[in-house]
């Protein structure tokens, strides 16, 4: 058994027993893990009020690899995300954020750039004049990019050729290969999800933004809602993992299966 120390944004946490909390972290350096924090509900308890859900904390921990639940000795914020508390749009989003690291990633699998992919959007949406969808949008396409099946949008899957953007309005997507068909070749396919021609370099350019910046672009809420039924659906496909996201729910009524 060794001591720990690594930074972690709690996931989820459940009471457990009559003081003690068990908790769902994503960790820097060895990425989603259960653990115990004896007396944490306990008054005098000066770390358990802070294992809650999206705080981002420095946690010092009792490692033994054979266990499923490690245990936590104390915890300190790194940052607190205070407006994430108090505007609903956002704590809605962050929420969403959470889910799909918990849902997605499997247990002891260290993945630095998703860890501060997520840190990074949760500062975001603690700030004022970001766009919540915008973050959402731009955490999903790089979500599906560090695990590993990123998206293209600029040439056609079957015949290589470049996508038309001015004369396609419409562009057929095919989710499960990752890619656009031109309109030649998209005439022989079921349509399988279709996204207006202006969405394709916005998802484009989101793939090199960091997510301020991403948070500041200046999108149409009903492309924003494309974007964003678009982005959910391609990493539900990919990962296999994800179902609906109850955090979601305040976005839209329905985003297409
Ligand atoms: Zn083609």
């Amino acid at each position: 058994m060794s001591i720990e120390k690594t930074e972690a944004v709690v996931l989820r946490a459940v009471n457990y027993r009559d003081s003690s909390k068990i908790v769902t972290l994503y960790t820097r350096r060895y990425g989603k893990m259960s653990a115990i924090a004896k007396g944490a509900r306990n008054p005098k308890s000066k770390f358990g009020s802070l294992l809650q859900p999206l705080n981002y904390l420095q946690i010092v921990f009792y490692r033994r690899e054979s266990r499923q639940l490690q245990y936590i000795s104390s915890s300190e914020f790194v940052r607190y995300f205070k407006s994430l508390t108090s505007d609903m749009d956002r704590l809605s989003v962050a929420m969403a954020l959470v889910e799909i690291v918990n849902r997605v990633m499997h247990d002891e699998e260290e993945n630095e750039k998703i860890f501060q992919l997520l840190v990074d959007s949760l500062a975001v949406l603690d700030m004022p004049e970001t766009s919540p969808e915008n973050v959402f949008i731009h955490f999903g396409l790089h979500m599906a990019i560090e695990l590993g099946f990123a998206p293209a949008f600029r040439s056609c899957l079957r015949c290589g050729n470049r996508i038309d953007l001015e004369k396609e309005r419409r562009v057929c997507y095919v989710i499960e290969k990752g890619g656009p068909l031109c309109e030649k070749c998209a005439v022989s396919i079921n349509i399988d999800f279709l996204l207006s021609g202006s969405a394709l370099p916005i998802l484009e350019s989101l793939v090199r933004l960091s997510p301020a910046v991403a948070a500041k672009a200046k999108i149409e809420p009903a492309l924003r809602n494309e974007l964003r039924d678009f982005v959910f659906v391609y990493l539900k496909r990919h990962s296999g993992s994800l179902k609906e996201l109850k955090s979601l729910q305040f976005m839209a009524a329905s985003i297409p299966g």
